[in-house]
């Protein structure tokens, strides 16, 4: 694993939350993005060489909705870049980890990513993402 890519925080509400957030910040979200097969509607911000992506869930049955019911706001998911997703979940699939993906899925921000489910992690749901190179 190369480095922490972003660190996601699930928020009730992203308007609220993106000015929130600005404040803290010094400067608003740099980008919006609606990933609809994962019902979700993300915003990042750019903390000097780190991000920070805030998730609002946009279906009552998507997972973002489900955590926010059970365990309210807050911190969701620490996301790690790695070069190859594919050998990265192989390898710990390998190691006894759940990865909750069976192929990399298109996540916010041009990247590829798969889960890795927080019962082996003690606690901490683990995003692994790969720059998805997409040229269509
Ligand atoms: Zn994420």
């Amino acid at each position: 694993m190369q480095k922490i890519e972003h660190i996601g925080i699930a928020v009730n509400d992203l308007e609220k939350a993106n000015e929130v957030y600005a404040k803290i910040f010094g400067a608003p979200a740099y980008k919006e993005e609606e990933v609809e097969s994962e019902g979700v509607k993300t915003s990042f911000f750019k903390v000097g060489p780190n991000k920070i992506e805030l998730l609002e869930a946009t279906k009552p049955d998507s997972p973002i909705a489900k955590y926010l019911e059970k365990r309210g706001e807050g911190i969701h998911h620490i996301a790690f870049a790695v070069k190859d997703i594919k050998a990265e979940m192989k390898r710990l699939t390998e190691e006894g980890f759940v990865v909750l993906n069976e192929k990399p899925k298109k996540g916010a921000d041009n990247k590829l990513v798969a889960f890795l489910h927080p019962k082996n992690t003690h606690g901490v749901l683990i995003e692994l993402c790969q720059d998805a190179d997409i040229r269509e």
